[in-house]
């Protein structure tokens, strides 16, 4: 196999021989000043860099070169996303699952653990709870199985989704995280309106890979690898991609990664929507000490940082996998979205009792409600953002990319974070956090460069205070 980041095989644009020769190159280059620096100078040009040139900057050990790294992703993530940290929450629709995934409790041969498939009911019950703490951007999560969640229930699920508004709440975008599936059920995802596809690789080495998943339909590497290509080709142009760290050498899947993000950009003109870095965490019958690979929070920083210099203009997601301090620190060097106050069982948002975390995927490690998440984010400076507004006005895709590309979304995240987190104070924030929102808007405000713009929002902003919702640039 050759490797070939325009071919729609995985094994060819994933391919194992470059991964191992662009593990070789940074290992031999990682005391290269001459080089790294050039390396360093080409990311300061904020155009990105290749999967090669990334993983030199992964292995360097020189801790001054790491420490211009550091700065120059907190810097690309300055100038790319401003102090806007997006929110969203993972919503559990049903455990049900078919597949044999040794790291995930779901699998098939967990007979102790709770089954549970969430009816339009209950859908509707969480969807309420969700609202009610002021979210506005879902990601649902779903086993695979085809009996109990066919493709028909997971657009049965958005439909109720999108169709709740109680009180002033609403949910604005629904991505989708669920296995691995065909063009035809891709189209009818994007036919139902869905944000962004998610799917994590777990690990791009197949060996290893086919080992992870014993059985089941996702044992097939080829096909759960090429279903970004099949999701693009039934129109879903927005995509996330993540690798579970702690499953095989990290050094493997960061380039692995990268060369992913390479190949939608090369066969599809339209590099990955997101990027997630979950780490792999305890629940059920999983104990993540039996897992060989893990990464320690230095490890980990270093990724994120890396990622962010190599693909400037795709987000990078955090999860509450991850505990607060880790979570501070990641959020300097690239992260732009965040989940909070989240939920891994079926069901636990509207049923907040211990039976209800039974059927938890993993361990939380971040436990704080969304009202002091948004406080913490605040403290420090960050804007904490529900904004939806671009896949609502048809931004996805190149047309998203062209605009964050050329740093023109910088005109349209600002004043939405603002006119969002107004309406977030306004009817769910408790009184300390709105007293600490309501000066930030005001500051922040008085930012926005187009003075035009600026008026709009200042003006959209009393809007919201005399009760109307939903406003986006
Ligand atoms: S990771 Fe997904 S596919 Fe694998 S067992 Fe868990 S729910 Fe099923
Ligand atoms: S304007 Fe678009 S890119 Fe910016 S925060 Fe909103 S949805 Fe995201």
């Amino acid at each position: 196999m050759l490797y070939d980041p325009k071919s729609h095989k995985a094994e060819e644009f994933i391919n194992h021989e470059e991964v191992l020769a662009s593990l070789d190159y940074a290992e031999k280059n990682k005391h290269n000043v001459e080089l790294i620096d050039q390396i360093i100078a080409k990311a300061k040009l904020r155009k990105g860099l290749s999967h090669r040139e990334a993983a030199v900057l992964l292995d360097c050990d020189i801790e001054e070169k790491n420490q211009e790294i550091y700065a120059l992703a907190e810097q690309i993530k300055k100038d790319f996303y401003g102090n806007r940290i997006v929110f969203f929450a993972p919503l559990y629709l049903s455990n049900y699952c078919v597949n044999g995934c040794v790291y995930c409790p779901y699998h098939l041969k967990n007979k102790h653990i709770p089954r549970k498939k969430l009816s339009q009911d209950e859908i509707r019950r969480e969807v309420i709870a969700l609202q009610d703490m002021g979210h506005k951007r879902l990601a649902i999560e779903c086993g695979e199985h085809p009996v109990e969640n066919p493709i028909e229930y997971i657009l049965e699920s958005i439909k109720t989704i999108y169709s709740i508004k109680h009180k002033n709440g609403a949910i604005r975008r629904v991505n989708v995280n669920i296995a691995a599936t065909t063009v035809e059920n891709y189209r009818k995802l994007k036919d139902a309106g869905i944000g962004t596809y998610i799917l994590f690789q777990e690990t791009y080495h197949k060996e290893s890979y086919e080992i992870l998943h014993p059985s089941g339909p996702k044992h097939d590497y080829c096909y759960h690898t090429e279903a970004m290509d099949r999701a693009m080709e039934g129109g879903i142009d927005d995509v996330g991609l993540g690798v579970l760290f702690g499953l095989e050498r990290y050094r493997y899947e960061f380039s692995a990664l990268l060369m992913h993000a390479e190949h939608l950009e090369a066969a599809f003109g339209v590099g990955p929507h997101t990027i997630s870095v979950p780490r792999i965490r305890a629940a059920d019958d999983i104990d993540p000490s039996t897992f060989k690979n893990g990464i320690d929070d230095d490890q980990f920083a270093k990724i994120v940082a890396c990622i962010r210099v190599a693909v400037p203009y795709t987000g990078m997601i955090v999860s509450t996998r991850e505990s607060q301090k880790t979570r501070e620190r990641v959020l300097h060097l690239g992260i732009s979205q965040i989940s909070g106050a989240s939920k891994t069982s079926v069901g636990g948002y509207a049923d907040n009792t211990p039976e209800a975390e039974e059927s938890a995927q993993f361990d939380v490690n971040d436990r704080r409600t969304l009202d002091e998440v948004a406080r913490w984010l605040m403290e420090m400076g960050y804007i904490p953002s529900f904004c939806t507004a671009c896949y609502r006005e048809g931004r996805t895709g190149d047309r998203f990319m062209a605009l964050c590309k050329s740093q023109q979304i910088l005109n349209c995240c600002h004043p939405n974070a603002l006119m969002t987190l107004k309406e977030y104070l306004m009817d769910y924030a408790t009184p300390e956090t709105r007293a600490i929102g309501e000066k930030l808007i005001a500051q922040e405000i008085e930012k926005v460069p187009s003075e035009k713009i600026r008026e709009i929002a200042k003006r959209h902003l009393q809007e919201i205070e005399n009760g109307q919702r939903d406003f986006r640039f």
